[in-house]
């Protein structure tokens, strides 16, 4: 499996730290509102390569944090008259829910700045023994000159980046690129105690503690948008090989820009769109295909006609899977592949063997949907009347597998039918006789979930669906 490292700028056979498993950073939101679709692609694309090394055989231990705390944050909770706290409880349930309905797995760890406090004072005070940070007054600052490997994931050299730096007539550092690792409160911010000052951390200590305690001082891969690259994960970088003495991230990998109507997202230009607006008109499993239509070392244009021509195309996926579950359903249809089928199943495994070859390939899901697409083709051309129970169940067993590594779904819910439903009310109606209460409230539920309601009655019991 090759990935492409933006820390060597080439594309690198993967090698685990440990045999079998898989420690993965990926950067979160800042929680101060529902998240956009900016944010929304790189869940996705690290989502998606979880899900591919999953399906490898590999346990992945998956770290994303949120920022609970910041100045944007702040100016939110001023804004509605209320805590920080209020604020980024509420956006981190929203954004939850928008992650369920990209079907984006919950990271194995999710942990919040506020509450990683300590090992943040823990790593800045080892960064300060170290001779890598400074206290001045109150303000604790990295001493980036001291790091000798600063802006060798950038590739930005630091005399050149200090050219165009000016230090604010405030401030008090030693050097214009130094960075914040603490500073002291301001009026009405939240604040914690610490041996500089009452104040809260910079933005970029909480990643590298974080990585530290829920993956260890070494991981494989940190990943986040390519706007992360300067600074954050410059920092990331320089704050943990100098505080751990190890390589902190062995490979680092960046998503692209997303870009709407070919321009840049923004709130002044009116083209912002948050994932909520975006699930009001689409299904999220379309805008999900949609991002990775793309490789996610591409720009990605965002607009009407292209989230149509996605939902065109998934519905080919889907309309073809669901032939192929009405087919199944249909009586008298010999169990075993025949010899030609056998054949043809050779065929279809060359097509599906351009699959894992594209996603080997630093997880091209472009070409990966290609090679789906052809898939279905030649399904919709060999399944028929007289095709095996085999032969159809390895045709669309293939295709859910794939889109499941994708993490789209395109199998359609059963529907109910109405005989069935008479059956089971009749059995609840039984059950309720028997005194078998728990029977017929597991019925009561199973048919809410099938979106089937019941009314009770003086006539009996009615139903109707929702
Ligand atoms: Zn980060």
């Amino acid at each position: 499996m090759k990935i492409y490292n933006t820390l060597t700028k080439k594309k690198e056979e993967f090698v685990p730290i440990e045999d079998g498993k898989v420690r993965m950073y990926v950067c979160g939101p800042t929680v101060y509102n529902y998240i956009h679709i900016g944010n929304a692609r790189p869940m996705i694309v690290f989502d998606t390569v979880r899900r591919y090394f999953e399906h490898k055989g590999y346990e992945v231990n998956y770290v994303s944090n949120f920022t609970d705390v910041d100045d944007k944050i702040i100016k939110k909770a001023i804004e509605e008259g209320t805590d920080t706290d209020t604020i980024s409880k509420r956006y981190i349930a929203e954004c939850k829910k928008d992650m369920a309905g990209m079907n984006i797995k919950p990271a194995t760890k999710h942990p919040l700045a506020t509450e990683e406090i300590q090992g943040m004072i823990d790593m800045i005070s080892t960064l300060i023994e170290k001779g890598y940070a400074y206290n001045s007054n109150g303000t604790v600052y990295f001493r980036t000159r001291k790091f000798e490997g600063y802006g060798k994931l950038s590739k930005k050299n630091i005399d050149e980046l200090e050219a165009g730096k000016r230090i604010a007539v405030e401030e008090q550092k030693e050097d214009p690129m130094d960075f914040v690792l603490w500073k002291p409160k301001k009026d009405g911010e939240p604040f914690w105690e610490s041996p500089w000052s009452e104040g809260r951390p910079g933005w970029h200590i909480e990643c590298s503690v974080m990585s530290k305690k829920y993956l260890g001082d070494s991981i494989d891969i940190h990943a986040g948008g390519e706007d992360l690259i300067f600074p954050h994960h410059e920092n990331e970088i320089a704050q943990s090989e100098a505080a751990n003495g190890v390589q902190f991230a062995k490979y680092w990998m960046h998503n692209a820009f997303l870009n709407i109507d070919n321009k840049k997202m923004s709130k002044s230009a009116g083209n912002f769109f948050t994932v909520r607006d975006i699930s009001e008109k689409v299904d999220l499993m379309v805008l999900r295909f949609f991002m990775l239509s793309a490789h996610y070392r591409n720009p990605v244009n965002f607009s009407e006609e292209l989230v149509d021509a996605a939902k065109n195309g998934l519905d080919r996926i889907t309309t073809a899977v669901d032939t192929l579950t009405h087919m199944l359903k249909k009586d008298g249809r010999d169990e075993k592949l025949t010899d030609d089928e056998a054949k043809l199943l050779e065929e279809y495994k060359a097509i599906t063997t351009r699959f894992d070859e594209a996603m080997d390939d630093d997880f091209n899901t472009a070409d990966a949907i290609t090679a789906i697409f052809d898939m279905v083709k030649f399904a919709n051309s060999n399944a028929d009347e007289n095709s095996s129970v085999a032969f159809l169940d390895a045709l669309k067993n293939q295709i859910i597998e794939y889109m499941d590594i994708l993490g789209i779904k395109v199998e359609k819910e059963e529907e109910i039918l109405d005989a069935d439903i008479e059956k089971l009310i009749e059995e609840r109606q039984n059950a309720r006789k028997e005194k078998n209460f728990a029977r017929a409230d597991e019925i009561r539920d199973l048919l809410a979930e099938k979106g089937i309601v019941l009314l009770d009655t003086r006539e009996g019991v009615r139903w109707k669906r929702n």
